[in-house]
């Protein structure tokens, strides 16, 4: 038997809880995985707290990542001891996914571990710092260098946040932080921002246009916020959407796409092809900086995802939260 959390469906929505579950039961899949570590994303809290509709079948593990050492495998691309990890593809929404101490998986969900880092550290970066790292390239393709003017990150102080400012900084752009916590502004220095600044300066005043400001944007908010941001880059900006903390919707005119060409680029690390998956790992086994991974993530155990959730939901945690899955 095996600890893992388990969300249940009730009657009137779902229910997490702490779980000894027989291995008979994992679903199906070429790959058995001791898990060390997971994390808690958004996506999780949404998961375990009922608040979003991120379960797509019950009984649900929770957990789109996980890092840890195969114990038996029928594909001839790994063996026994082999270290993986694995971030989306449904881990957690529609299989069985990593807050739990043991899973079974598709061979092809699973990298190597990157050589650079440790499984809490692969953790602690997580399916948000391989996001902030998918915006960061998609800046790239659309053609922004360092140099070229500010690059604005909102929820500065949550996951994605914090490491795609840490990653923009050791690249050499000009980090311009977005956060709703004042509190916050001397560990996003320490990460490289070069300026901290609340979340007023993107005010969605209705405006088509206003004063261009952004070179580059990594969104984590959507709704007024991304507007705010599409009707303030400068002319030829490139928007990394990723997040909806702030709302889905999107109260937008095509003013800011057809007189000042900016292109809006959304962010999907779930089905994220596995060479650009890759890609994203070797750039940040490259680009960050793992003494400051491990300085901006706490560690929890899986009953500690539990109670946490909701706070990371109101947005009252900083950087990441990794899962030791040995602590039960
Ligand atoms: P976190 O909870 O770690 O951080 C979110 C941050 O957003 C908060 O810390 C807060 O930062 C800010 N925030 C919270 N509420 C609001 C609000 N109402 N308005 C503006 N800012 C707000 O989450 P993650 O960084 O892990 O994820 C952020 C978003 O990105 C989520 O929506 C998540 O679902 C999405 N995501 C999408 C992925 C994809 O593949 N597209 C992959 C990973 C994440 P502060 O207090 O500093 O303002």
């Amino acid at each position: 038997m095996f600890n893992a959390i388990m969300i249940d469906k009730t009657r009137t929505g779902s229910r997490a809880g702490l779980r000894s579950v027989d291995p008979a039961d994992l679903p199906e899949g070429e790959i058995t995985v001791r898990v060390s570590y997971s994390s808690l994303n958004y996506k999780d809290a949404l998961a375990i707290t009922g608040r979003g509709p991120v379960v797509r079948q019950f009984p649900m593990i929770p957990g789109i990542d996980l890092a840890g050492e195969i114990i038996s495998s029928a594909d001839p691309v790994y063996r026994p001891g082999d270290q993986v990890i694995a971030n989306g593809w449904g881990l957690g929404e529609t299989h069985w996914g990593g807050l739990s101490q043991m899973a079974r998986v598709h061979g092809k969900w699973l990298l190597p571990r990157p050589r650079a880092f440790s499984a809490r550290q692969c953790m602690a970066i997580g399916t948000a710092g391989y996001t902030a790292m998918l915006c960061i390239m998609a800046l790239e393709k659309g053609g922004i260098a360092p140099g070229d003017g500010d690059i604005v990150v909102t929820g500065a102080g949550g996951g994605v946040g914090s490491i795609a400012i840490a990653l923009l900084a050791r690249l050499g752009y000009r980090v311009v932080a977005v956060t709703g916590r004042d509190s916050l502004t001397e560990y996003l220095r320490r990460l490289g921002a070069a300026e901290v600044v609340g979340r007023s300066v993107l005010t969605h005043t209705g405006r088509p246009l206003q004063p261009a400001r952004w070179s580059g944007a990594i969104d984590v908010a959507g709704g007024k916020i991304l507007a705010a941001l599409c009707a303030t880059m400068r002319p030829g900006g490139v928007i990394a959407a990723c997040g909806l903390a702030a709302g889905m919707d999107l109260p937008l005119t095509v003013a800011p796409f057809i007189l000042r060409g900016i292109t809006l680029h959304g962010i999907d690390s779930v089905m994220c092809p596995r060479e650009q998956r890759m890609a994203a790992w070797a750039r940040l086994e490259r680009d960050l900086d793992p003494a400051l991974v491990d300085s901006m993530c706490e560690e929890i155990s899986l009953r500690q995802a539990i109670t946490t959730a909701p706070q990371l939901l109101e947005g009252n945690i900083r950087g990441r939260l990794v899962v030791s899955t040995h602590n039960a």
